[in-house]
């Protein structure tokens, strides 16, 4: 972590500042703090591996004491959860490797984050509104600077598309350290990350932030009111300019897997006691971004659009020009590298390849299978073009299929 995140970090207990306590063990590589202690009037917390640990949870307490021991090695081991001496050994040797993917890193890890499916998570139906939804309300209030936070973020997929709109680095604050430790090393890196409790105050100082988001984890969230109302402490600045968003949370009036514990639209209007939501049924927003733009966040969808919805998307903001239609771009440069969407097989057909898409299994055809009004079944590609993906180049003629997302633009070392 930077030093200077200790500006916005504020200990979630007691409310107080946190300083580095430089009396006890500390690895630090010019404004990059490594591991170390922070301290409050009422507790200390560990820095490990460039991720301060936030809560008193699991074994943060015992990672604590091993960076207390000058064992910073021990504290990622425990962070982890990699009790076991031979799978530590292993971990160590893979996460020690340049060449190691996220893949590589997740098996180590022996997780099976949502069931395998983050390799296919840049083309899910849920993540490609999300991402629509972050760059034009971001994009939007972020404009003339200003920080923004992805809250119970996980591995960092949306904390990506915030590398490039938010002024100072994105803040990525989730429960698990795994998934941050993987956020900053593939998916996000440049982000900072927080390790925290999402059903305690949040770890920061108010008016820390512009824009304050969480997406596909609302519904699990068990102190609702608090959250709500610790996203709007974050976002209150002078000018009012900010916005709140909850993606992609469920619905109670309409089932959908992994429901968790939604609440109704009234439920989530009452949540917002100082700012009005507008309420998103999310098929709206996906059709929109199916056929190319405009996200069209004028529209005010009617109570029934809304109760049919399996999905809602949840957006706070006093700065008008949020509600209007925005723009989506289209392909340009990989902030990542181009790669063939690995929901495809390929296999050569004379000079060109044929491309088929193909499900890993029936639960994920199930869940995501609205992909197929943008991913098309069968697909003829120059074979040179692609090719030229592994070089990061994308040859115009693949420009059409990176915007259906049979090219996909990945995080360097994903898979
Ligand atoms: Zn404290």
């Amino acid at each position: 972590m930077n030093v200077a995140t200790l500006d916005i970090l504020r200990c979630p207990y007691c409310g107080g500042r946190l300083d580095l306590v430089t009396s006890l063990f500390l690895r630090r590589d010019g404004d990059e703090i490594q591991d170390g202690i922070l301290g409050c009037q009422c507790c200390i917390f560990a820095v490990v591996d460039g991720i301060p640990v936030m809560h008193l949870d699991g074994s943060s307490t015992t990672a604590r004491a091993h960076i207390e021991a000058g064992r910073p090695d021990l504290a990622r081991r425990a962070m982890f959860n990699l009790g076991d001496e031979a799978r530590a050994v292993r971990f160590d040797k893979v996460a020690s490797s340049d060449a190691a993917t996220y893949r590589d890193v997740v098996n180590a890890l022996g997780l099976a984050f949502e069931g395998g499916y983050f390799l296919y998570r840049f083309s899910d139906p849920t993540y490609i509104v999300a991402d629509a939804v972050v760059r034009s309300v971001a994009g939007t209030v972020l404009k003339h600077g200003g920080r923004a936070i992805d809250l119970c973020g996980g591995s960092g997929h949306l904390t990506r598309s915030l590398l490039d709109l938010s002024r100072a680095a994105p803040v990525l604050a989730d429960l698990y350290f795994s998934k941050i430790w993987l956020a900053r090393r593939f998916t996000a890196p440049g982000c900072e990350g927080v390790c925290s409790d999402g059903n305690a105050p949040f770890p920061f100082a108010r008016g820390a932030f512009r824009y304050a988001m969480c997406t596909d984890a609302f519904m699990y969230i068990w102190t609702k009111r608090q959250f709500v109302a610790e996203m709007a402490r974050l976002i209150d600045q002078d000018g009012d300019e900010g916005a709140l968003v909850i993606g992609h949370t469920h619905n109670e009036r309409t089932w959908s897997p992994s429901h968790g514990q939604p609440l109704t639209q009234e439920g989530y209007r009452n949540l917002f006691e100082t700012i009005e939501p507008r309420i998103f049924g999310e098929a709206g927003l996906f059709a929109d971004v199916v056929k190319g733009g405009p996200l069209d966040l004028s529209r005010r969808d009617s109570a029934g659009v809304i109760d049919a919805d399996p999905a809602l998307t949840i957006v706070a903001s006093r700065n008008p020009v949020v509600f209007t239609p925005h723009r989506l771009d289209g392909a340009g440069t990989a902030r990542g590298e181009y790669r063939l969407n690995p929901l495809y097989a390929a296999e050569p057909a004379g000079d060109r390849t044929a491309l088929r898409l193909q499900f890993p299994n029936e639960d994920y055809e199930q869940e995501y299978g609205a992909c197929r009004q943008y991913l098309p079944d069968e697909v003829l590609v120059s074979s040179a073009a692609l090719a030229r993906l592994a070089d990061g180049r994308l040859a115009p003629e693949l420009a059409d299929l990176a915007r259906r997302r049979v090219v996909l633009d990945l995080p360097r070392r994903y898979y």
